[in-house]
């Protein structure tokens, strides 16, 4: 069955009667007068039921007009309605009551608060408690030039020209700038929406269109379904030309991608895609897709990845569209993770909602997760599943450092909130709820999240509901037929496992969502005792720093220990629940490894002769540990360098058994451990140590390097591991893959670029080919008239490659111009001159002089100005680089002392000096010790 119907509920969520009404005349409204509220949040004395919405851009001058009919509930007498606005000209302002049949009540006084994004509606008449009203609303508004709101987007057509089309991202706090609204996640109502447009242009929105009117003059009115209940960041519509494929999904709903006209072809990978994974999360969920249709939208200016908008899903064109002569096998991953994402979010976001944005993980965690967890179920030969690795190590990379923030983090301003979308609510969102996953199992995690699905569909809900959900298997029916639920068996076998007493899963989980941080499991195995102990890890503080002591106070976790030993490879479990513990063994063990599979989120450090016996172990036979075991092993060694606990030469050592690891996913994260070391100890001025380092790479991975082919053949595993090692040849000037690369750069561009390259090695292809002035101009060419965004980004970062510094401030200025380079890219074009070691201080420069610019395009606090901060700012390890990017903040402070990023980036900086101080001298000695024994 489907759901269609419109729920009623009435929700009392935020504030105490002690909060509402509170009237605080000192905020002062734009035309002088005192405006009746103080806070961010709105009042909870009226909830929007209904909006009955009508808009219509102009795609010529521009701008739009709209009118918002709004059917509210009174829960308190008021004189005033507060509600959000922002950018809007308010032309007109009346409120009706139920019983009003005359079609426009008397004008009403608007006062508007910018600071607060808010306007007030002022009523001579009381608004009584119990009551039902219409509040009209009438404005205008220019298309907004950014990427949120309801903005401009242009792409050319075939014959030259410039097309224009409107879209709408409203995620997290937009909705505002389209239409009046109570712009607050808990605020959900049905939707009546109405796009007027030109013949031309076709409009889409959350819902199908039930009919069209001709208004005369050219102008359509296309009338769309009332929508399910949701939040006004759900809400979207588009005007545009655009061209579709569709397909119905075995239970009925149509499934359509939609492109620009000459993209068209493109679109058929995303269309089957979606149509699987959708059917895989209505038998998962157990809850059927609630609407009738899901439009999949390839927007040519985007700021993020994708948008969830219900029904109506929008993405960057690079996160739907392949193109299977120039898509690689990576960018084919992505966009199937991205579709993943945004289809789970269709019940996790869309259906239930949390109740602000503070607990946006139970958002954007749960879809990090799901994307995968859908992805491995539907095409197991992408390998998803091998992708969790490197999400946790990105959540564990931002966890450990001192300025990271709990899961659950208070935000109330745009800014604040928009900072909530990081890595700590994406990454460490998915890693945690993996690890509940396997400690549950994979049955008790599926049916808690369905009870949870169920119980709050089309409400809000918290941390703690989610944990009651889980805790307890059973469904409503079994509670009215009185059944017992923590009676599910397979709760109990696992409950058993951990040798818990009971199942208190919010205790638990609060440690995980309610404190910053990782733990760090010390492990001392002495024969068949082991004794274990947690603190909170910490990379670039070490237990010598005075403030250590402070920053190790109050932190407990409880962990889910995993572990296997010499003895037994089944997976073992211990609760740790206190700062230490011991665990007998039984028999003689001759080593232990910890989180099996990297199971669960913390890092693992053996004492005493521990790391000597791993060391050990992998030498003689890595293949007793699972892959994941062996990257986990390599990920924990490295990190616990930067955490001064296990000196560099021993990391070095543990990796020297690579030369016989054949999977992919170890031998990569090695060489990456490696990789960015050398670019490290390049940009500090050791070329010495750096030529050392890259001779090392290239002697010791001569054997992977060779026996690579230039081609796409084999597995998925096969394919990312040839574009990796080749990427890493090339970019290392290894003498026979720069050849075969030129070689192919030759006869691509003898063909006029016609020729298809393997995809797996398109990239260093271009790369290489780059290097020369004419290969640069010829290249630049080619990616003002490709039709393919997966070649276009190759060939931006081939054109980023060149040593040649004008080139790459052009590149930059053509980005801020938008002129060739699209403003969306250029956020990441920065990144990646701040890592060519001929571009760090020329990005950081442009960052300072256009600094104004990118905020005001980007928003302060969006993932893009986090990606700039950090991006030209990672490689820095000196106390003048740390002077400098202080002194800048401080000159910003205004924007700066706002940002979380800012004291990322500095506490980054710093741990890069302690980094190398510590282990410069080391690495020095390892490479000459190690280089004599080729
Ligand atoms: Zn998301």
């Amino acid at each position: 069955m489907k759901f269609t119907t419109t729920f009623l509920h009435l929700l009392l969520i935020f504030a105490t009667d002690a909060v509402y009404g509170s009237h605080n005349y000192a905020t002062v409204a734009t035309n002088g007068q005192p405006f009746p509220w103080a806070e961010r949040r709105l009042p909870d004395n009226i909830f929007p039921v209904h909006y009955n919405l009508l808009i219509h851009p102009n795609l010529t001058t521009l701008k739009f007009t709209g009118s918002v009919k709004i059917e509210v509930d009174v829960t308190h007498n008021t004189n005033t309605v507060i509600l959000h606005s922002k950018h809007l000209q308010i032309v007109k302002a009346s409120i009706e009551d139920e019983m009003d049949d005359s079609s426009l009540g008397v004008a009403l006084q608007v006062l508007e608060y910018p600071p607060h994004e808010q306007i007030a509606l002022l009523s001579a008449n009381t608004l009584l408690a119990g009551k039902k009203y219409f509040v009209y609303l009438s404005y205008a508004a220019n298309l907004s030039e950014g990427f949120h709101g309801f903005y401009k987007s242009t792409y050319p057509s075939k014959g030259g020209e410039t097309r224009i089309l409107a879209s709408t991202h409203f995620e997290p706090t937009s909705a505002r700038m389209a239409f009046p609204c109570f712009d607050e996640p808990a605020f959900k109502a049905n939707y009546s929406i109405t796009i007027r447009r030109g013949a031309e242009h076709i409009a889409l929105s959350n819902m199908p269109k039930v009919k069209t009117v001709h208004l005369g003059d050219g102008l359509y009115e296309d009338h769309f379904d009332i929508s399910v209940r949701m939040s006004t960041y759900l809400v979207a519509f588009i005007v545009c030309d655009f061209k579709s494929v569709s397909k119905m999904t075995s239970t009925g709903v149509k499934i359509s991608v939609y492109a620009v006209p000459d993209k068209w072809n493109q679109t058929h990978y995303a269309l089957e895609a979606a149509v699987k994974l959708l059917e895989f999360y209505e038998k998962y969920f157990n809850i059927y897709y609630p609407l009738p249709k899901q439009d999949l939208v390839a927007i040519p200016d985007f700021q993020l990845g994708a948008m969830e908008n219900w029904g109506l899903t929008t993405y960057r064109e690079t996160s739907l569209l392949f193109d299977p002569q120039t898509s690689s096998v990576s960018d084919k991953l992505w966009v199937t993770l991205v579709i993943g994402h945004e289809l789970a979010h269709q019940w996790f976001g869309n259906l239930v909602t949390m109740e602000w944005w503070n607990d946006i993980w139970l958002n954007e965690g749960f879809a990090r997760y799901m994307e995968i967890v859908s992805v491995e179920a539907t095409y197991p030969e992408l390998q998803a599943d091998d992708y969790l690795l490197g999400t946790c190590f990105a959540a564990i990379g931002r966890d450990s450092m001192n300025s990271s923030r709990p899961i659950t983090t208070a935000a109330e301003s745009p800014t604040e909130i928009n900072e909530m979308f990081d890595t700590v609510s994406y990454e460490k969102g998915a890693c945690i709820l993996h690890m509940l996953r396997s400690y549950l199992s994979k049955d008790v995690f599926q049916s808690g999240i369905v009870r949870y699905l169920r119980k709050y569909s089309y409400r809000n809900a918290k941390n703690e509901d989610l944990w009651n959900s889980m805790a307890n298997t059973c469904s409503d029916e079994d509670f009215t037929s009185g059944e017992f639920c923590y009676s599910s068996n397979q709760a109990f076998k696992n409950r058993y496992k951990y040798g818990g007493e009971h199942l208190d899963l919010k205790t638990m989980m609060n440690t995980w969502t309610l404190q910053k941080g990782i733990p760090l499991v010390i492990v001392d195995q002495q024969d068949n005792i082991v004794r274990i102990r947690q603190e909170r890890f910490l990379r670039g503080i070490f237990p010598t720093d005075p403030v250590w002591p402070s920053l190790q106070e109050g932190y407990l976790w409880h962990i889910p220990l995993t572990y296997i030993t010499s003895n037994s490879r089944n997976i073992q479990r211990h609760l740790l629940e206190t700062k230490s513990g011991v665990i007998d063994l039984r028999g003689n063990v001759s080593w232990i490894k910890f989180n099996t599979d990297m199971n669960g989120y913390y890092i693992v450090h053996y004492e005493g002769d521990g790391w000597d016996k791993i060391i050990k172990l992998l030498k003689e036979n890595h293949t007793l540990l699972s892959h994941k075991d062996r990257t986990h092993l390599i990920h924990n060694a490295f990190q616990l360098v930067s955490a001064g606990k296990l000196s560099l030469d021993r990391a070095l050592d543990l990796l020297l058994y690579l030369r016989f690891e054949t999977h992919n996913v170890p031998l990569l994260q090695g060489l990456g451990y490696l990789e960015t070391i050398f670019r490290m100890i390049e940009k500090a001025g050791n070329p010495d140590v750096a030529q050392n380092l890259k001779n090392y790479i290239l002697k010791y991975f001569q054997d992977v390097i060779d026996k690579q082919t230039w081609s796409d053949e084999g597995s998925i595993s096969d394919r990312r591991l040839r574009s990796e090692v080749l990427n890493l040849a090339c970019d290392f000037d290894h003498p026979m893959s720069v050849k075969k690369a030129n070689e192919l750069f030759k006869e691509w561009v003898r063909s006029n670029g016609t020729l298809s390259l393997p995809t797996d090695v398109i990239m260093m292809v271009y790369s290489v080919g780059a290097k020369s002035a004419e290969g640069w101009d010829f290249l630049l060419e080619k990616y003002k008239i490709s039709l393919s965004g997966a070649e276009q980004s190759k060939i931006l970062s081939a054109l980023i490659n060149t040593k040649d510094v004008d080139k790459l401030l052009r590149l930059l200025h053509m980005g801020m111009k938008e002129d060739t380079i699209r403003m969306q890219d250029l956020p990441s074009a920065i990144y990646s001159v701040a890592i060519n070691p001929v571009g760090h201080s020329l990005a950081w420069n442009f960052v300072k002089k256009y600094w104004n610019e990118l905020v005001e395009k980007f928003e302060l606090g969006s993932n893009s100005i986090r990606t700039i901060i950090i991006g030209t700012t990672s490689h820095f390890s000196s106390k003048e680089d740390l002077n400098e990017v202080k002194m800048f903040f401080e000159s910003i402070k205004e924007h700066s002392s706002q940002l979380r990023a800012t004291q990322m980036c500095l506490e980054n900086i710093e741990k890069n000096i302690r980094w190398l101080e510590r282990n410069l001298e080391t690495l020095k000695t390892w490479l000459l010790k190690n280089i004599m024994g080729f």
